[in-house]
């Protein structure tokens, strides 16, 4: 079926699925494969959850005149997301990077609702299903839309960003995440910019970090930027004050207080307050936005648990991020410090290595109370310091013994490790 039929009988509902789980009424189902199941399976169960369509890709799977024969379900999907995207024409502003996406996203969805009617990424729906999902969420009447582009190799994003053909764009930062696919930091400043390759070539504009050194190599000498950091020669003069534990910074001679800890976080907010102030928000309304912003789903969450305070960055973890959370909690005011730190994933070659660079960091940093958990850091060396736990079953059988009291502890680890758990054991 062409996309112009498709995108008709898109309209009717304007909504879509790709869960028979979660199929809001009349909406039209995509039955995309993956590598365990084949949605061309579950249309009649699409069918009885409300769904309006099927869209298939297998012949046998037609069970009624409401299931659409596509060649792949897939591309269709992100060829609809596309065309739906052209369709409704608004600004779309689209970000990346190694660390930071998601707080970024929401920090600049706070930032902007205050004053316009936006969509954003919901979640962390990040990839080629996800994306063509966010845009399709969209509708004409919006201000803006705020693409989330993650990636975990070459291509990925110039792939994203032909999908939802942003107008505005940035890069979080260029980070040691997801080396394993991207092959080595070089590969990761290449992929992470095939965003601004993208722009470039579409005359759009980019919103650039110019405390990032990165961010500077790599957009060269492109035309179309709007500058912030730390220097007054930027576009947005932005200040960091302290984090201690939170993130305080000025702009406009207006003190923000956030409710983010870790340095890093900086960045994520100094994005935001850009942003904001590009597309005329007032001072007063970015600063309630910013402000009022939680953290959630484990990302630098505070958490106070009896007479601990707790640090919980249990939601993922690469060397960057560690890096980073380790030397905001470094300078931390803190009498007793507890470090629980998981392995990294995704690191591929260089996993022995950037975990030794992590216990080398923590051993010449921290004096005692010093927990690694997982193989990585189980298969290399450490010092007397620290004790290692090879999964955490074996650090739940000591954590009885453990127990902190009266201190602040810092739990960091890849998701996988689901470290958040040691919360539920002190
Ligand atoms: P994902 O790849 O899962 O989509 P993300 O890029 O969206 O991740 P967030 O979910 O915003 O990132 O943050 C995840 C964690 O990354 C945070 O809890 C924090 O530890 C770390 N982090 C956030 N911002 C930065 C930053 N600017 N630099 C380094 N680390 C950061
Ligand atoms: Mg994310």
């Amino acid at each position: 079926m062409e996309i112009e039929s498709l995108y008709k009988k898109f309209k009717e509902n304007y909504s879509v699925s790709t869960d028979t789980r979660k199929l809001p009424k009349d909406c039209m189902h995509f039955a995309l494969k993956g590598e365990n199941f084949d949605g061309n399976k579950f249309v009649s169960k699409a069918f009885e959850g409300g769904a309006k369509y099927c869209v298939v890709d297998d012949k046998s799977a037609i069970i009624n005149e409401n299931c659409i024969l596509v060649e792949d379900v897939l591309t269709t999907l992100q060829q609809l997301a596309t065309f739906h995207r052209i369709s409704i024409g608004i600004p779309i502003i689209s970000l990346t990077g190694s660390n930071g996406k998601t707080t970024t996203k929401e920090l600049i969805y706070s930032v902007l609702s205050s004053q316009y009617k936006v969509k954003a990424t919901i979640g962390n729906l990040n990839n080629h299903i996800g994306v063509p999902l966010t845009l399709l969420h969209f509708t004409k009447d919006l201000d803006f839309g705020i693409v989330e582009m993650g990636a975990n190799h070459l291509n990925e994003i110039a792939f994203l960003s032909k999908i939802a053909q942003p107008d505005y764009g940035l890069i979080t930062n260029f980070g040691k995440a997801h080396l394993e696919g991207f092959g080595s930091i070089e590969g990761i400043l290449k992929g992470k910019s095939e965003l601004y390759d993208f722009l470039r070539k579409n005359n759009k504009t980019v919103f650039i970090n110019t405390d990032d050194d990165k961010q500077i190599r790599q957009i060269g000498t492109y035309s179309k930027t709007i500058t912030f950091g730390k220097n007054l020669d930027n576009d947005y003069n932005i200040t960091f004050i302290k984090a201690n534990p939170f993130v305080t910074l000025n702009f406009n001679n207006v003190e923000i207080n956030s409710q983010l800890i870790g340095d890093y976080n900086y960045n994520n907010i100094a994005v935001a307050v850009a942003i904001g102030s590009h597309f005329k928000v007032s001072p007063e309304n970015i600063k309630v936005a910013i402000e009022n912003y939680r953290p959630d789903n484990n990302r630098s969450e505070i958490i106070e648990k009896g007479s601990n305070k707790i640090i919980l960055d249990a939601y993922n973890a690469n060397p960057t991020s560690m890096l980073a959370a380790l030397r905001n909690f470094k300078q931390l005011d803190a009498e007793k410090k507890y470090l629980f730190l998981g392995d990294m994933f995704e690191l591929g070659s260089e996993a022995k290595t950037e975990h030794q660079a992590i216990i080398n960091f923590v051993e010449n940093n921290f004096e005692s109370h010093i927990y690694f958990i997982g193989e990585n850091f189980y298969n290399t060396k450490t010092q007397t310091k620290t004790k290692t736990f090879r999964n955490f079953e074996e650090l739940k059988v000591e954590l009885k013994a453990i127990q902190p009291t009266n201190a602040t502890l810092l739990i960091k680890g890849s998701r996988g490790m689901a470290l958040e758990r040691i919360l539920d054991l002190i």
